[in-house]
């Protein structure tokens, strides 16, 4: 490995070792970097890559919120702006029990490269909160939001930085957290939240782009492998928006996702998630109850196995993570790679652990796709939300379904040429972390230190 790499992760594993998932993505994508640095020595008079682990700014805040019965809580929000170099900062809201600051780094981390590879000026950016959406009412979630949003409106903005979802936040938080900037600040500046419902500037398709996109990625995939989508078998982990978005789209192209699984255990359908009862059935179990899907087998007679992920089953042709990150440790990779299955395409943030990641990389049967990759559909619409928020326009459906398709077969493409020029093959890991650094490390040598 490159000296001043080495040296950079060192750096952070020293100062960072209570945020093990931030350690975690700075070494799995500087680990790619260092054909490029050895090529590029004005990058360490810069100390460039100690400079992009540095967030430019983050904040924590107070959120103080009543329940429906009166009683007081007290929450921490949180908003990473990482990196600004090519845009206005750009990312989700996470709110989800777990969240603290080293959630929050490593996905804006994440969100700088991924944002880089559309293609559009987008900064990266992450935020979120320790609140636990489970079980509250649209009247808290609404109070909680109204809080969140009063503390975070002067440091946002449609040119400083454009939160949007991720776990725990969706259309109807986004539409909260509008209401309030909007009563806060006195003025329609919607171009300042992606995600939005379509009466008041969402985009058509964004709540589908995630999953399609990564559907639109995989062709690609098959495409450099000389194969095609009909008939393919697809495990995937999680059926949140972004899971079911890849069902409908897989069923849409003739492919099947014959297993899913939840925090519960998972589902064996052999005939696929195919119809739009079943697609449909997803929605309402998933409103009524997040944490278990075993509903679907006894709804659709199908097999429910407790407690179990579905990694390792044979009788797929790709597998796809999208629940959450280090979902795939060691053991499942071993499994995954004794099953024969050749597609493992990443679509949550950060789902592998960086050994798991690195072994099913060197397996010679296998080609895998990173996240950042994969899943910068769901971003890259948001993108597309702000231009037309600014030219207060809105596409159609096919306009901007047409747009995503172009935007990650050339997600691919770069990833593709970027590994294939610094020696790596067609190892697309490699490729997507070199070409959503090279933009972001041209701009910043570009604008100076700081
Ligand atoms: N949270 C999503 C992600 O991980 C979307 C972010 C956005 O649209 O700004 O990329």
């Amino acid at each position: 490995m490159n000296a001043y790499v080495e040296s950079v992760i060192a750096n952070v594993k020293a100062k960072h070792s209570s945020e093990p998932e931030f350690v975690q993505t700075v070494e799995e994508v500087f680990s790619s970097l260092s054909p490029v640095v050895d090529q590029h020595p004005e990058y360490e008079k810069a100390d460039l890559l100690n400079r992009m682990t540095e967030p430019e700014r983050m904040f924590t805040f107070r959120v103080v919120w009543t329940d429906d019965e009166g009683k007081v809580h007290t929450n921490r929000g949180w908003r990473c702006q990482f990196n600004g170099a090519i845009g206005p900062y750009k990312g989700g809201i996470r709110f989800q029990k777990n969240v603290y600051e080293g959630i929050i780094k490593f996905l804006g981390f994440e969100q700088t490269f991924k944002n880089s590879l559309t293609g559009l000026p987008m900064g990266g950016a992450k935020g979120g909160s320790d609140f636990d959406p489970a079980g509250k009412s649209d009247a808290e979630v609404m109070r909680f939001c109204q809080s969140f949003m009063t503390a975070l409106y002067r440091y946002i903005g449609p040119d400083c930085d454009v939160p949007a979802g991720d776990m725990g936040v969706g259309g109807r938080e986004i539409g909260y957290l509008y209401g309030q900037y909007r009563r806060l600040k006195g003025v329609f500046e919607n171009g300042v939240l992606t995600g939005k419902g379509l009466s008041f500037g969402g985009s058509l398709i964004r709540p589908e782009a995630t999953g399609y996109g990564a559907v639109y990625y995989l062709l690609e995939v098959l495409k450099h492998e000389g194969e095609t989508i009909e008939g393919k078998r697809i495990a995937i982990s999680g059926y949140g928006n972004v899971g079911w978005g890849i069902m409908k789209k897989a069923k849409e192209l003739g492919a099947k996702v014959t297993y899913f699984a939840g925090p519960d255990g998972y589902i064996h359908d052999p005939e696929g998630v195919n119809t739009d009862e079943k697609l449909n059935y997803i929605l309402e179990m998933r409103a009524k109850d997040p944490m278990h899907c075993k509903p679907y087998a006894e709804k659709f007679g199908c097999e429910f196995v407790e407690g179990q992920k579905c990694w390792g089953v044979k009788d797929v042709d790709i597998y796809m993570p999208a629940a959450t990150q280090n979902d795939v440790k060691m053991e499942s990779a071993e499994k995954i790679a004794a099953s024969g299955v050749k597609y493992y395409i990443e679509v949550a943030n950060m789902p592998t652990t960086n050994d798991a990641l690195n072994f099913l990389r060197s397996q010679k049967h296998m080609i895998v796709a990173p996240s950042k990759a994969v899943n910068a559909g769901g971003v890259g619409v948001s993108g597309l939300e702000m231009s037309q928020n600014s030219e207060r326009i809105s596409w159609s459906a096919e306009e901007v379904d047409a747009m995503l398709k172009k935007m990650m077969k050339n997600i691919h493409d770069v990833s593709a040429e970027a590994a294939e020029r610094y020696g790596f093959g067609y190892d697309l890991v490699a490729g997507a972390n070199i070409a959503g650094f090279q933009k972001v490390a041209d701009a910043m040598m570009a604008q100076g230190l700081f």
